[in-house]
Order: structure tokens, then sequence, then C-alpha cells
């Protein structure tokens, strides 16, 4: 049931979720949302009708949304891996636009308002209980950063010096990592203490080379392998993706390590895009030797896969260039 539901909508949808203001002074530039997914900015710049955009997506979540209501939404896909369907979610949008709220919770390690990596996998072990009589499912997971188009481990004991490469020989649902650190999980209280250890390590590489957690991707990825009586074996996967930041940066400001990781940043997710754009075209070729990320994430994106994107946005009037940005690739990657 749970496929039946999603397949009518199509495999790739394009959610977007605004932030809550941090201002009530800022001039704030979401003009319309709408129950079917269609959203009106207004330029700034351009009060005036001609400064009104228009676009449309699957869902469009306004700032009052709560964690449970994203969750409720984003739930028949996450289930449909325990019926072996391989799934991406993605978080997009500029630094401070509310990624790491949407796939973790909020800042400052509260424990309240989790997001969708700790409900996805308490709503997992709910699932595999109740169909513990005709399934048996095992559940592991892998948590990993890509920065600068190199893989680190995040729950290795030192990340900074483990540099993961990805099989070239990986196959449709076999470990496309084969070194990475993999932990058995049994209950929410084990995925949270590897989340803690998967941010913490985050934190230290990033400090490590003087940097922020917002110029890396990090995707936690769940292995679902299932037994059922007769024997038959299902095995599948969930990727949950905070990506990098996605704001332009100006070239004549920045050089050296930061123009660097710019362009890498600009690389992987432009690729991201063309490839979600190419399977969404139907197109014979998909471009995903370009980065890291679609490499990695190649055996879960296309094929019977199902991937969700975020698009995150920031209400603020000094943000509505990256908004626009933001709004535009989701709409190009989307098929609404
Ligand atoms: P990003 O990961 O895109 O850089 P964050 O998730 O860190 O952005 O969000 C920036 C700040 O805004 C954080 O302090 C976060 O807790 C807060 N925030 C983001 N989205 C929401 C939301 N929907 N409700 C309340 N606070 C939010
Ligand atoms: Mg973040």
């Amino acid at each position: 049931l749970y496929n039946m539901v999603q397949d009518l909508k199509g495999n790739i949808r394009v959610y977007c979720r605004i932030r809550p203001t941090f201002s009530t002074k800022a001039r704030n530039v979401i003009d319309f949302i709408s129950e079917d997914g269609s959203l009106v900015v207004l330029d700034p710049l351009k009060p005036q009708k001609d400064g009104r955009k228009a676009f449309q997506f699957n869902r469009v979540f306004g700032p009052t949304a709560t964690q449970e209501e994203i969750f409720k939404d984003t739930e028949p896909l996450i289930r449909s891996v325990m019926d072996g369907y391989n799934v991406c979610i993605f978080a997009y949008g500029q630094t401070g636009s509310g990624k790491t709220h949407t796939m973790c919770g909020p800042s400052g390690g509260s424990t309240k308002d989790l997001g969708i990596n700790y409900q996805a996998l308490n709503d997992l072990f709910q699932q595999t209980n109740r169909r513990k009589d005709i399934i048996e499912y095992d559940i592991h997971v892998q948590m990993v950063e890509i920065y600068n188009e190199q893989i680190r481990d995040l729950l290795a004991e030192d990340p900074t010096t483990t540099k993961l490469e990805i099989s070239s020989c990986a196959s449709e649902n076999s470990l496309s990592l084969p070194d990475a650190t993999i932990h058995s999980v049994k209950s929410t209280g084990d995925v949270l203490s590897l989340m803690k250890l998967g941010e913490l390590n985050r934190v230290v590489s990033s400090t490590a080379i003087n940097n922020q957690s917002s110029r890396s991707h990090s995707i936690l990825t769940v292995h679902v392998h299932g037994k059922d009586v007769s024997g038959s074996i299902l095995r599948s996967c969930l990727h949950l993706v905070d990506l990098a930041g996605s704001e332009r940066v100006d070239k004549s400001e920045v050089t050296g390590d930061r123009l660097k990781e710019a362009q890498y940043i600009n690389k992987s997710l432009s690729c991201l895009g063309d490839v979600i754009t190419a399977l969404a075209q139907k197109s014979s070729y998909i471009p995903y030797r370009n980065s890291k990320l679609t490499l990695l994430l190649q055996n879960s994106l296309g094929g019977h896969a199902k991937t969700l994107m975020f698009a995150h946005v920031s209400p603020e009037a000094d943000s509505f260039g990256e908004t626009i940005s933001t709004l535009k690739f989701a709409q190009r990657v989307s098929t609404v």
C-alpha cells in the first residue's frame, strides 16, 4: 500500500520548507503559500506586481509547520524501504535556511523536535516489530561526509585520517563504501548515540581543517536487510542527506581554500541537479560519475528508487537572491 500511494505521485518529489523568521522587523518575501504546493515570493526591491514570482512544488510547508507534520508526509516513503525500495531524502538550501533542523532537529542538541533522521529510524523499528512474525529485519547505519570530493567516515575512531573510496564494482544494493564503519542498531537509543558521535566527529574534523560543517554534505545511510518465512531476502537502503550550503560566493572576495571549497560544493550540487533532472526526463544518459555524491548514491537514485528533496528557504528580504536560486533549482528538479 505504501508503494501504491507513492507511485501515483511519481518517483521524484520536491517539497519546499520555509523557516520561521528570526526578526519581526525584517521584510518577509513570502507572499503566498497554498495546500496544493504553490508558492509566490515577492522581490523586496520590486514590491509591485512585477516583483512576484510563482513556483509549484509537491508541497509547501510554511514557517509554522511542525517536525511532526513534516515527518507525516515523509513516512510512507520511509516505510517503502521496508518493502525493498531504495530511498534518498535530501535537504537543500543556503546555510541557515533550516536543513539541519529538518534532518536532525534544533541546533544545540535538544532532544525535543527531533528531525527526520531520528523519526525515520524510530518508525522503522516500530514497523519491523509489527512485522516480526512474517519478516525478520536487521538494520545497520553508516554516516559519512563528503568534503572537497573526499569521503570521510563519521563513525570511525579517527575521522580525519580515514578516507573512504567508493567501490567500483558496487552492484545494486551492495555496499558502495566497503570500508565504512557500519553499526547494527536495535533501538532509538542506539541511533541517538551514533548520531551524537557522528555530529561530534563532523565538528572535530571541521575544526581540524578550520572549516564549518555547512561546507560538507553529510549522509546517514540506513541499510535494511529482511528475511521472510520462506527464506527470501530483501535488501534496501535509505539515505538521509544534509547537503552543504548552496549559497554562491563572490569570486572577487574569496580565494584559496575557501574558493576551492565553494567550487567543489557548486559542482556537486549542480551535478546532483543534473542527475535528478536527467532521471525526471527519463534521459538515456545519467551523469552519475560527475561527482562523488551522485556516484555514491547511484544505486538509490533512479530505477525503482524514490527521491525526495526538501528545498529550504529563509524568509528574510536579505536572502531573496539565494531564495530565488534555491527555488529555481528545486523547480528544475521537480516534475510537477
Ligand atoms: P542549515 O542547516 O540550513 O544551515 P539550521 O537548520 O542550522 O540551518 O537552521 C538555522 C537556525 O534556524 C538554527 O538555529 C535552527 O534551529 C533554526 N531553525 C531552522 N528551521 C527552523 C524551524 N522550522 N523552526 C524553528 N527553528 C528553526
Ligand atoms: Mg546545517
